[in-house]
């Protein structure tokens, strides 16, 4: 396993925002995270980044993990190639050219300010900002939030890619179900800080 979280449990002072949830991803493995607004999404992605301390429970993360984090967070005047290079694990693997031998769509924009692009092109650089440490495991935080679908299959198709040549993993958080489910192959639902379903993808995308 990459990531296994065991009985996790994390409050905000009284509120218990995740409460008893057990997940793993094995090396890998496609799995998403789906789950209303409020479920417990944010707090999960927060608690594997060690931002969010737990109330109780464990987090074993064995691989480097890399977020793709909700909204982007580029740095607007910064270039693309800067933004880039600001994913770099080591500060002297700053070598941008296998990220846009694996994303294409960044070449031309390479000298751009981030902050220029459109939607879909910040959502690439965030990707290949985070593929840039080469990590074991994407943390995927609300991909395709405000994007067209297009550039949404562009972006999975990407990571389907990396996950048949490389064997990245991709933990998918989603609210966006009928996407996560296109992707991964397993699936958690959370509600209300509990997962409420798991199984393979394909057994969920059959229920409501
Ligand atoms: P999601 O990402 O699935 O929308 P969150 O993890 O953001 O869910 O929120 C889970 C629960 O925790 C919600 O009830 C939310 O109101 C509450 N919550 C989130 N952040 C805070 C915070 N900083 N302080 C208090 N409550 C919070
Ligand atoms: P440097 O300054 O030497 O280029 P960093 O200071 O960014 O590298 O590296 C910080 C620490 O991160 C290093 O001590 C190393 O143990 C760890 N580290 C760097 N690259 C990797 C890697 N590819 N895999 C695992 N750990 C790494």
């Amino acid at each position: 396993m990459i990531v296994e979280v065991r009985d996790l449990t994390v409050r905000y002072g009284a509120a218990t925002a995740l409460d008893g949830v057990t997940l793993s991803v094995a090396a890998g493995e496609l799995v998403a995270l789906i789950g209303p607004n409020g479920a417990g999404k944010s707090t999960l992605v927060n608690a594997l980044c060690g931002i969010r301390r737990p109330a109780s429970g464990r987090i074993d993360v064995r691989g480097r993990l890399a977020l793709v984090p909700e909204g982007r967070h580029l740095f607007p005047s910064l270039s693309v190639d800067d933004n880039l290079r600001l994913g770099a694990w080591r500060r002297r693997e700053r070598d941008t050219a296998h990220i846009y031998a694996l994303l294409p769509e960044l070449t031309p924009l390479r000298d751009r300010p981030a902050g220029r692009l459109s939607g879909g092109e910040q959502q690439m650089v965030a990707l290949g900002r985070a593929l840039m440490s080469r990590p074991d495991l994407l943390v995927i935080d609300e991909m395709s939030l405000g994007l067209a679908p297009k550039i949404v299959g562009s972006l999975v198709a990407h990571l389907r890619q990396r996950n048949a040549e490389d064997g990245l993993a991709v933990l998918l958080i989603e609210q966006n179900a009928r996407l996560a489910l296109e992707l991964c192959t397993r699936a958690y639902v959370l509600e209300a800080g509990r997962v409420v379903a798991e199984g393979p993808a394909a057994a969920l995308a059959g229920s409501p």
